[in-house]
C-alpha cells in the first residue's frame, strides 16, 4: 500500500472511534491524499509536513465535528502549499469539502499591498467564507492553534507576529464564539511568546502555590458536594484554576495583585435542569458569604456569545475568595464548544432552537460584513475586532427589551449605531432610564436607553461625533454616511487640512508644481480627481499624517528638479541603508549606535570608529562631548544627516511609566488606536512601589510623528511620565 502508512497509524484509532466505516474510509483516502501532495515537505521543527494536518484532523475530532470538516482539516494546506488545485479537492472530495479548503485557503499576494491590508483582507475572506458555513472558522482556529502550540521553532519575529495576531484577532473570535478551551490556550500560547518573563512569573506563583491551593479547592469543593447532594441529587462538581492569560489580564492590564484575583479559584456545579441551578446558588450563599456586588446571573441575560451560567464569589473560612459557578448540561457544552456544540446539535436533530442560537452566534459576523462594505476598506473589519471585541462588555437594554452589548466606554451614539446606522444618523439625544442624558453619556450594565430621532430630512451626524464614540462600528458608520451625504463639505473640510498641513511643513511651491504633486499624490492613492481625493481626507478615509512621509518625498524632488544645478561634480558619499549620508568618505560602514537609538529626523553626527566604520549617535546622546571641537578626539566626529529619502516608517520604543490600576494596556490600545498608531510590542512590568512600567514599540514616520504620540501618551491620566531614553530597560 502506500507510503505514509505509519503517519496514518497516528490517526487511525481516533477515526474509527468516531465515524462509519464508509465515512472513515473517505478519511483514509483525504490522508494519503494530503500524504503525497505534502510529501518532502518540512514543518519548522523538522517533521515531516504531514504532521500538521494530522494535528489539526484531531482537534476537531475532538470537538465532535462531521466527517466533511476532518477531511477538510487534512487537505486545508494543500491547496494553499502545493500544485493541488481547488478544483481537483472538487472532484476527488466533492463541493462541500472543496467549500471549506477554499475558506481557509488564503488570498494570492496582491502586490502595492501592505502588511495590515493583506492581512485585512484574508480576514474578511475568511469571515465572508464562515458566514456561509461556520464551519470554516473551526477548522482555522484547529489550524492556528496547532500553530501556536509549535511556533517556539519559528523565528523570533515572525514568532511575535503570529502570537500577536492571535491575541488581536483568533481568540477575540473564538471568545466570540464561546469555545472557550480554544480561546484560553489561544491566549496562555501568545502571552508565553510575547511576554515570556511575566508569563514565568505567574507560572511559578502558581507552581509555588500548587499542593496548597489544591487542597483548598478539593477542600471546597468536598464541602459543596455533599451539601449540594440534599437538594439536587445529580450534581457534578469540579475545581478550576483560571488560566494564566487570564490572571496576567487582571495583573498587568487592570494592575491587580496576585492576592486581589477573586476567581483564581472556581467551582463549577453542573446541574439538571434550571430551577437547580437557583436551588444550588441558595444553597451556596448559605454556606459561604457572598462578596456584594459579585453575583452575575447570565442565565437569564446570557452573553453574546451565548454563555449561561450564575457567577457569585465567596469568601471561604481562611478569608481567601473563589467563584461558584452553576449550570446546566447544556450551558456547560455551550460553554466548552461555543457554537461548534450548536453547530452539533443542528445536524443531528434539526431543531429550530438550535436553528436560532446558531443564527445568533454568527449574527455579529453579518453585521461586521455590512458595516464593512459601506466603507470598503477591509482594515476597519481588523479594527473592529481588535479593538471592539477584546475590551470588557456591558450589556444594556432596548426600550422593548432587547440586549445590546458594547465595550465599557461606549457611549449612547455607540448604542444608537449597534442597533442600526438609521438610527444612529438620525439621532438627536437619549434617554437612560428615562432620563434624559448628553450625548457623551456612557452606557452602563443594566440601564435602558432609549434613542431619541429626528425625523426631520437631512437631518445627520455631527463630525464631533467622532471624537465622542468609542467603537469602530460607530465610527465606521459616521464616516461612510459623511462620505455619502456631504461630499461638497467634505472636499472643503479635506482641502483645508492638505492647504493647512502644508503650510505647516513649509512646502511652498508654484501654481504648477503644486498641481505636479495633487496629480502624483492621486495617482499613488489610486483617485481619479483631485475632489475625490480631498473628499477621502474629508470623511476620514485617507489620513493625512500617513501619507505625509510620501508626499515630502515628492515635493523634495519636485522642487529639487526644478532648481538650477550648475556645476554637476561628484563628491563622495555613503548612504547607509538606514538613509544616513555620510559626505567625504566612500563605501564605509555606517551603524547608528545601540546608545541613543538615533531614528530619522532626530539631529545626528557621526564618529569614526577604529576599524568599523561610522557610528552614528543622536546629537544630545550622552556619549557625545559638548563640545566637538575641543575634545580629545576631534578629528573623528564628522557631519552627517539623513537621506531625503528615508523610509517612510520605523520602529520606535519608549518608558511609560504608570500609576498601577489606574492605567491598563487597554487605555494605551485605544488611546493609540484613536489615533491611527500601529502598536509593534508591548510589554508591561509591575514594580514594588505600585507602578507599572510599559515598554512600548510604536510605528512613527517621523520624529514630528512620534513626539505628538509621546505628547498624546503623557496627557492620559494616569500615566505619571513618557521617555524615549529609557525604553531599552
Ligand atoms: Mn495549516
Amino acid at each position: 500500500m502506500e507510503t505514509g502508512k505509519e503517519y496514518y497509524q497516528l490517526l487511525k484509532e481516533t477515526v474509527e472511534a468516531a465515524f462509519s466505516a464508509e465515512e472513515a474510509a473517505v478519511i483514509e483516502k483525504a490522508f494519503f491524499f494530503s500524504y503525497d501532495a505534502h510529501d518532502g515537505q518540512l514543518r519548522k521543527s523538522g517533521e515531516p509536513y504531514i504532521i500538521h494536518p494530522i494535528a489539526v484532523a484531531k482537534i476537531l475530532i475532538g470537538f465532535g465535528m462531521d466527517c466533511p470538516s476532518v477531511v477538510a482539516a487534512l487537505l486545508h494546506d494543500v491547496v494553499e502549499d502545493t500544485p493541488v488545485t481547488s478544483e481537483e479537492i472538487r472532484r476527488m472530495f466533492g463541493a462541500d469539502v472543496q467549500l471549506l479548503v477554499d475558506g481557509v485557503t488564503k488570498l494570492g499576494k496582491v502586490p502595492l499591498q501592505n502588511k495590515e491590508e493583506q492581512q485585512a483582507e484574508n480576514l474578511r475572506k475568511l469571515l465572508l467564507a464562515m458566514s456561509e458555513d461556520i464551519r470554516v472558522i473551526i477548522i482555522k482556529l484547529a489550524d492556528r492553534l496547532h500553530n501556536m502550540r509549535t511556533l517556539k521553532f519559528v523565528r523570533e519575529q515572525k514568532r511575535r507576529d503570529i502570537a500577536k495576531e492571535t491575541i488581536e484577532i483568533y481568540a477575540p473570535i473564538a471568545h466570540r464564539l464561546g469555545i472557550r478551551p480554544v480561546k484560553e490556550e489561544l491566549e496562555d500560547l501568545a502571552i508565553s511568546y510575547l511576554d515570556p518573563i511575566a508569563y514565568k512569573e505567574i507560572e511559578d506563583a502558581l507552581a509555588d502555590q500548587e499542593p496548597l491551593r489544591k487542597e483548598f479547592l478539593d477542600n471546597i469543593k468536598d464541602k459543596i458536594a455533599i451539601r449540594i447532594k440534599t437538594v439536587v441529587s445529580e450534581a457534578v462538581v469540579q475545581g478550576r484554576i483560571k488560566s494564566v492569560h487570564g490572571i496576567y489580564r487582571k495583573m498587568y492590564m487592570q494592575g491587580k495583585s496576585f492576592e486581589e484575583i477573586y476567581d483564581i479559584y472556581a467551582v463549577r456545579i453542573i446541574v439538571d435542569t434550571v430551577s437547580d441551578c437557583y436551588n444550588c446558588l441558595g444553597v451556596i450563599h448559605d454556606m459561604y458569604k457572598p462578596i456584594q456586588g459579585r453575583f452575575k446571573d447570565y442565565i437569564s441575560t446570557p452573553k453574546p456569545n451565548m454563555y449561561q451560567s450564575l457567577h457569585t464569589t465567596l469568601i471561604g473560612k481562611e478569608g481567601i475568595p473563589f467563584e461558584v459557578q452553576i449550570r446546566t448540561e447544556e450551558m456547560h457544552k455551550t460553554a466548552e464548544y461555543g457554537i461548534a456544540a450548536h453547530w452539533k446539535y443542528k445536524l443531528g436533530y434539526k431543531d429550530k432552537e438550535a436553528d436560532k442560537k446558531l443564527e445568533k452566534g454568527i449574527g455579529w459576523v453579518k453585521h461586521l460584513l455590512e458595516a464593512q462594505s459601506e466603507t470598503g476598506d477591509a482594515t476597519d473589519l481588523l479594527n473592529t475586532i481588535k479593538h471592539d471585541f477584546v475590551s470588557d462588555e456591558v450589556y444594556v437594554f432596548t426600550p422593548k427589551g432587547d440586549v445590546i452589548s458594547l465595550p465599557i466606554g461606549a457611549t449612547v451614539i455607540d448604542f444608537a449605531y449597534a442597533i442600526h446606522s438609521a438610527v444612529g444618523n438620525k439621532m438627536t439625544g437619549a434617554k437612560v432610564d428615562k432620563r434624559i442624558v448628553p450625548l457623551t453619556y456612557a452606557v452602563k450594565t443594566g440601564e435602558i436607553i432609549e434613542v431619541l430621532t429626528s425625523s426631520q430630512p437631512g437631518k445627520g451626524p455631527s463630525r464631533d461625533w467622532l471624537k465622542i464614540v468609542t467603537t469602530n462600528e460607530a465610527r465606521t458608520k459616521i464616516r461612510s454616511w459623511f462620505k455619502k451625504e456631504r461630499r461638497d463639505e467634505n472636499i472643503v473640510e479635506g482641502k483645508a487640512e492638505y492647504e493647512r498641513e502644508l503650510r505647516r511643513n513649509n512646502m511652498n511651491m508654484t501654481q504648477e508644481q503644486e498641481n505636479t504633486l495633487l496629480g502624483i499624490i492621486i495617482d499613488k492613492q489610486k483617485f481619479t480627481t483631485f475632489d475625490d481625493f480631498f473628499a477621502a481626507l474629508g470623511y476620514g478615509g485617507v489620513i493625512l499624517s500617513k501619507i505625509m512621509p510620501m508626499i515630502k518625498d515628492e515635493y523634495n524632488k519636485i522642487v529639487k528638479a526644478s532648481q538650477d544645478a550648475p556645476v554637476k561634480y561628484k563628491q563622495a558619499k555613503t548612504v547607509s541603508s538606514e538613509g544616513v549620508v555620510v559626505e567625504g568618505i566612500s563605501n564605509c560602514l555606517i551603524k547608528l549606535s545601540r546608545c541613543c537609538n538615533p531614528i530619522p529626523g532626530d539631529d545626528i553626527i557621526g564618529f569614526i570608529t577604529r576599524g568599523h566604520g561610522v557610528s552614528v549617535h543622536k546629537k544630545d546622546c550622552s556619549n557625545v562631548p559638548d563640545d566637538i571641537y575641543n575634545c580629545p578626539e576631534s578629528h573623528r566626529w564628522i557631519k552627517v544627516y539623513w537621506n531625503s529619502t528615508v523610509k517612510a516608517e520605523f520602529s520606535a520604543s519608549m518608558l511609560l511609566t504608570c500609576l498601577a490600576g489606574k492605567m491598563t494596556m487597554n487605555d494605551i490600545f485605544t488611546a493609540l488606536n484613536a489615533i491611527h498608531v500601529t502598536v509593534q510590542t508591548i510589554n508591561t512590568r509591575g514594580t514594588k512601589d505600585g507602578r507599572l512600567l510599559i515598554n512600548l514599540t510604536i510605528a512613527a514616520n517621523s520624529v514630528e510623528h512620534l513626539k505628538s504620540v509621546m505628547t498624546r501618551l503623557a496627557k492620559l491620566s494616569g500615566v505619571l511620565s513618557v521617555d524615549r531614553s529609557g525604553a531599552d530597560i
